[in-house]
């Protein structure tokens, strides 16, 4: 592995919501992925289709991702993963200067063997592999920001939510999930939790491995997060007017993603 070159932790943490939607096509919200920057440099958090390219509109550079986090291995969170490889190994003139860490659940090697017997040419080169198996390997981002997750309760168990921390800042993602006791655990006292909120109030009793306002709600008053943004919105849940629905169960200052959302932490 080359060196990592030592980052200023002077410049804040920015939230960019890259893609606030699900598998749904819509011409609004892209499928899941959100960028945690520090100046120039992005630490990715899920991969879905066309992350690359909003990334890029927002003036960071494919070749400035820091590291990678997968919560679990649906390909709404996922498929733009080759794409990053293919490009590491043959963009033109571009050889990667530094090591890229991919973080995921159970099963990341055996997923990133699978790509590239699929699609050739994205090997991981010298990249730090690090596997999610129980108990959370130590790994920083950014210069400074330090991974915590816990498992979610969603698809096969192999997925996560995580929280990052940074001095004094804190960012909570839930991933793809249903009502987790862990998640609130994880998530305690976080600045900003950003929660999936699949589908609208009322389709509890379907919304197996997601959540509803309601749910959602339930998670962020019992952690006691000071920000709230919804996320990974089916568009019937979106049209139905989710913030409402939220703030008819908890009080506290929520957002609905969009794509393109900045947060300054
Ligand atoms: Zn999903
Ligand atoms: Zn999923």
């Amino acid at each position: 592995m080359q060196g990592r070159k030592a980052l200023p932790h002077n410049d804040p943490l920015e939230l960019i919501v890259l893609g606030s939607g699900t598998c749904v096509p819509t011409g609004y919200r892209g499928p899941s992925s959100y960028a945690v920057c520090r100046g120039e440099r992005a630490l990715l958090i899920d991969m879905g289709a066309g992350c690359l390219e909003k990334l890029a509109r927002c003036g960071i550079s494919y070749r400035n991702i820091d590291g990678v986090i997968l919560s679990h291995y649906h390909v709404d969170h996922t498929s733009e993963l080759p794409l990053l490889l293919f490009a590491n190994n043959y963009s033109p003139g571009y050889a990667r200067a530094t090591s890229l860490r991919i973080v995921g659940p159970a099963g990341l090697n055996t997923f990133l063997r699978d790509l590239e017997r699929l699609y050739r040419w994205v090997k991981p080169l010298n990249y730090e592999i690090i596997p999610i198996e129980g108990r959370t390997p130590s790994a920083t981002f950014l210069g400074d920001v330090e991974l915590r997750s816990c498992p979610a309760a969603h698809g096969d168990g192999r997925a996560l939510s995580v929280r990052l921390d940074a001095g004094a800042v804190s960012i909570t993602f839930s991933g793809d999930t249903g009502y987790s006791a862990d998640l609130v655990a994880l998530a305690r006292d976080t600045d900003l939790l950003i929660i999936e909120c699949s589908y609208p109030a009322g389709r509890e009793s379907e919304a197996e491995g997601h959540l509803t306002p309601k749910t959602a709600a339930r998670i962020a008053s019992e952690c006691m997060a000071k920000k709230v943004i919804l996320t990974h919105l089916y568009p019937e849940a979106f049209h139905s007017d989710p913030k409402s629905q939220f703030l008819e169960q908890a009080q506290a200052d929520v957002t609905v993603a969009y794509d393109f959302l900045r947060i300054t932490l």
